[in-house]
């Protein structure tokens, strides 16, 4: 079988904008080319025009800030693409903003996830415990959301598609066939997924989503980025290599670009 390359691109970093990061912008860019990287891409929370989430974002006015530090780190480093991503949320009423930021500024890519649903952490939470009911109601309102996210257009790649299996390891089955759902309405529109390593780093111990959904995700022939979800510059690509070979057993042989600036895998 070919040799899959690893991934030189990380296109899941945050920044100290978002009040749970730490670290210089640079010091990112600086971690990326110290690994060889080709290219990195931030991808930080976006903000909001009304008050969703507020601890976990940048304020609007913000924005322009981050944009001009990516432009001014793309001047020094010229030896390595900087992405201008952001990752945004669905929730009701995401719409919006995510449009005007969409039609202010130059992004280069836009990561959709679903961190919370009404209040509620899907992940990095000790849940209350709920009725089995309770848990796929929760567990197919997630996916619902993704779908949500999917079908308004405003996206390119799907962030950590099974990380809510951080409360429900035993539910391993119907998140799948949940997820199945999903990439069934991906597959109808180009986007990708990711494969983000930051799970390695907690509790799941593994990547999201794992290799029974990675081999999924090849079955609908969706194409794959590679993030680390980095909250310090130490993180920027870490366990890439453990991705790659996550992705040559799922099927993964080669790597296109996406849209046109994403570097992704294919089956
Ligand atoms: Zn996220
Ligand atoms: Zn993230």
């Amino acid at each position: 079988m070919k040799d899959l390359p690893v991934s030189q691109t990380d296109y899941h970093v945050h920044t100290a904008y978002c009040h749970h990061a730490t670290g210089e912008m640079e010091a990112y860019v600086l971690r990326a080319i110290q690994l060889g990287f080709t290219e990195i891409g931030f991808s930080d929370h976006a903000p909001v025009r009304d008050l969703y989430d507020p601890e976990h974002r940048m304020k609007w006015n913000q924005f322009s800030i981050y944009v001009d530090t990516i432009q001014g780190l793309r001047e020094s480093y010229p030896q390595i693409q900087i992405l201008l991503g952001i990752e945004a949320d669905v929730y009701n009423g995401f719409e919006s903003s995510l449009i005007e930021l969409k039609g202010t500024f130059p992004i280069d890519y836009v990561i959709g996830s679903v961190h919370f649903i009404e209040g509620v952490p899907v992940f990095m939470y000790e849940a209350e415990p709920l009725s089995d009911d309770e848990i796929r109601a929760f567990i197919t309102e997630y996916f619902d959301r993704l779908i949500r996210g999917v079908r308004s257009g405003l996206f390119d790649v799907i962030a950590h598609v099974d990380v809510i299996k951080w409360n429900y390891p035993d539910r391993t089955d119907f998140i799948q066939t949940q997820a199945e759902r999903l990439f069934q309405e991906i597959q109808k529109t180009g986007l990708a997924i990711e494969l983000n390593t930051s799970g390695l780093r907690k509790k799941p111990g593994e990547t999201y989503p794992g290799l029974n959904l990675i081999r999924l995700a090849g079955q609908y022939k969706i194409p794959i980025i590679t993030g680390s979800d980095a909250h310090e510059p130490k993180h920027v690509g870490a366990d890439f290599h453990l991705a790659k070979e996550l992705l040559q057993k799922a099927g993964y042989t080669t790597c296109f670009r996406f849209r046109p600036a994403l570097l992704a895998y294919r089956v």
